[in-house]
């Protein structure tokens, strides 16, 4: 897969393209090998065409296209197969229609757009004025289809599916499937030393993980026979799920927002209603529950508390308390987790709640409590209140992202009836870092 553009170079711009064709191919039984991504510079692209094209039986290109002096695609590719280029006719003749089909006519720069090179085709192009193109490069046997397609999304998709599909060589019965065991609790490198063998890059199923903000993803892939596909995955399940046990909480599904849909699913299974006191998230944690459809079923609602005055207002936090051990402690978490469980029952009243309160810095921390030291607080009604002191690293951002996921975590512990050590030592009550 090989993307063009400054744009995508310099940052400006995403490169969803790539993403979304390998899906779509991987979805089809082809293995995808390499990402590129390369500048609007004719020698760069001429070489990426003809390293990726060497390297692989399918290159599709996205970007280039285009009738301006940045649009290289269609010389590097003739360049990458030795070939002068050529005016096509239908490909010039349906750029006039498309004009036409406006009521405007062709400016002549986008006559340039016809061209390819002598033994390519070009590839019709219903939605803009790019046409694409195929051809195939190699040389010393090996072959190597090439697809040039437009870089604008809607134009490019319905090129993929009109023409690189139904050119794939499919390979019958092969088949590409795969499985996302989410863990939280865990370190990345604690998963990978419980996993130990499992992730050998050898294997099939093949084990990987991925990490974000605390979740630990640990996705299987099988290749191969499509009948055998399901087995083998359940088999590599079986084995991932024995060596990390408890610290799974969840299947398949992205990684983000995978702790908030496992805890409102829990919860909506057990008819149980949760709210949220927040103060240094300033209502991410409530943001990130509602983010998911259908949340309504499980969360009451919640306060931002803000200020020493309102977490006493809100909540009633006692101001003796706040005054003794200051508002980021365990003594405050606790009596907003458990303040907020008791003025939710003027509401019907909530079974959980999840209190966060620390220093998200940069500033505002001390020698005792750095930036990033964050309590949070779990109290649910017939339960002894679970509080935790967490220190992250990383920037506001990433220790209120933290927060939040922390919290989820520490509620999912008590949903699943979890007895372990994860979140690190809960004694004593400072966890370093998770
Ligand atoms: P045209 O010039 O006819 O629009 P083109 O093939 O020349 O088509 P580019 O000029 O390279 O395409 O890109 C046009 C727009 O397409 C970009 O501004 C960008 O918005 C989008 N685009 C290009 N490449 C990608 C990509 N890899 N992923 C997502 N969007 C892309
Ligand atoms: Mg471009």
């Amino acid at each position: 897969m090989l993307a063009i553009g400054d744009e995508l170079i310099l940052g400006q711009k995403t490169d969803t393209n790539s993403a979304w064709i390998s899906d779509a191919l991987t979805a089809r039984g082809v293995r995808v090998v390499e990402h590129a991504t390369v500048a609007d510079d004719t020698p760069r692209l001429v070489a990426a065409i003809e390293r990726l094209g060497a390297a692989a039986d399918v290159l599709v290109t996205t970007g280039g296209l285009g009738p301006t002096a940045d649009d290289l695609t269609r010389a590097a590719l003739g360049e990458a197969m030795g070939e002068g280029l050529v005016e096509d006719p239908a490909a010039l003749e349906e750029i006039q229609s498309w004009f036409r089909g406006r009521g405007r006519e062709m400016p002549a720069t986008n006559s340039v757009q016809a061209l390819r090179p002598v033994s390519a085709r070009s590839l019709a192009n219903p939605n803009g004025t790019a046409p694409g193109l195929a051809s195939v490069i190699g040389e010393g046997g090996h072959a190597c289809d090439v697809f040039c397609l437009p870089g604008p999304p809607h134009e490019m998709r319905p090129m993929f599916e009109s023409f690189v599909i139904p050119a794939i060589r499919a390979q019958a019965g092969y088949a590409v499937v795969t499985r996302a065991l989410h863990t939280f609790g865990l370190g990345e490198s604690d998963v990978a030393a419980r996993l130990g063998e499992l992730m050998d890059r050898d294997r099939n199923p093949l084990v990987g993980t991925t990490a974000s903000l605390g979740v630990v993803t640990c996705r299987i892939r099988y290749e191969g026979g499509a009948g055998t596909g399901a087995g083998a995955l359940d088999g590599a399940e079986a084995a991932v799920r024995e060596k990390l046990g408890d610290a799974v909480f969840a299947a398949d599904g992205a990684s983000d927002g995978a702790l908030a849909r496992a805890v409102i699913d829990k919860l909506r299974d057990r008819g149980e209603q949760l709210v949220v006191v927040e103060s240094c998230t300033g209502g991410l944690l409530g943001e990130t529950i509602t983010r998911v459809a259908g949340s309504s079923d499980v969360l009451l609602g919640g306060w931002i508390t803000y200020s020493n005055q309102m977490k006493s207002a809100a909540v009633g936090v006692k101001p003796e308390t706040l005054d003794r051990v200051g508002a980021v402690s365990r003594e405050v978490a606790v009596e907003m987790a458990e303040g907020g469980l008791a003025a939710s029952s003027a509401a019907g009243g909530a079974k959980h709640a999840l209190a966060i309160t620390g220093i998200a810095g940069p500033g505002g921390g001390s020698d005792e409590k750095p930036a990033g030291t964050v309590w949070i607080a779990r109290a649910s009604a017939g339960a002894p209140t679970d509080v935790r002191c967490f220190r992250f690293r990383g920037g506001r951002e990433a220790v209120r992202r933290w927060s939040v996921n922390a919290a989820l975590g520490m509620l999912r512990l008590e949903l699943d009836a979890v007895q372990t050590s994860l979140l690190g030592q809960i004694e004593p009550a400072v966890n370093p870092v998770i």
